[in-house]
């Protein structure tokens, strides 16, 4: 499928406010926003987020430059990004481990904690206002296909919301609650589709 490649490591030229993202990276000490997973962990749990620049960008809050530079600038990242026009960025890897999900339990009965190390994060640019494109739904539902089917595997999904809630943060795993993407986003509507795409081997 088609995936723009925007790696989040020194290499990374897309100019924001003057400044590459690479140099961006480069200037915090690190060479790519990513580490190495710890083997044996199996890669089984997709994490969906919702991301918006509103902050940064009231103007243009779905931008791509305004929403990598606020991960430069906090040190975090995903797997991917999915744009308003149904365009998908590859920012990490799948191999390696992307700062996405923070202090993490996923939920009954599973339990495990620090879920970054066993999990894809995909961003949709949108908010709870905006609500999230139908070229958003298309794409995103291919893209968990193509990774089902290159795993070889089923995998999990869950919200941000689901792993870094108020239980995470009664756990002791983090202080802030995470709402993402919220009851803007239609599971049923991507599940449905993913669904449709497994059965049609697609
Ligand atoms: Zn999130």
């Amino acid at each position: 499928m088609d995936i723009t490649p925007c790696l989040l490591d020194i290499r990374n030229p897309l100019i924001v406010d003057g400044a590459a993202l690479g140099s961006r990276i480069a200037a915090t000490g690190k060479e790519h926003l990513w580490e190495p997973r710890f083997l044996p962990y199996e890669v089984n749990v997709i994490v969906i987020h919702s991301v918006s620049a509103e902050a940064l960008s009231p103007a243009e809050p779905f931008d791509r430059r305004w929403i990598l530079k606020t991960f430069c600038d906090y040190g975090v990242s995903s797997h991917y990004i999915i744009e308003r026009s149904g365009e998908i960025l590859r920012l990490v890897p799948e191999e390696m481990k992307a700062w996405h999900a923070g202090g993490s339990i996923m939920p009954e009965p599973d339990n495990r904690q620090a879920v970054n190390g066993f999990s894809l994060g995909i961003e949709l640019a949108g908010s709870s206002v905006s609500g999230f494109s139908a070229a958003q739904y298309e794409k995103l539902g291919e893209l968990c296909s193509d990774i089902e089917r290159r795993h070889g595997r089923h995998f999990t999904y869950v919200g941000h919301e689901d792993i870094a809630g108020s239980r995470a943060v009664t756990a002791g795993l983090r202080k802030d609650i995470k709402t993402d993407p919220g009851p803007a986003f239609s599971r049923q509507e991507f599940l449905e589709r993913l669904e449709a795409l497994r059965s049609s081997g697609g």
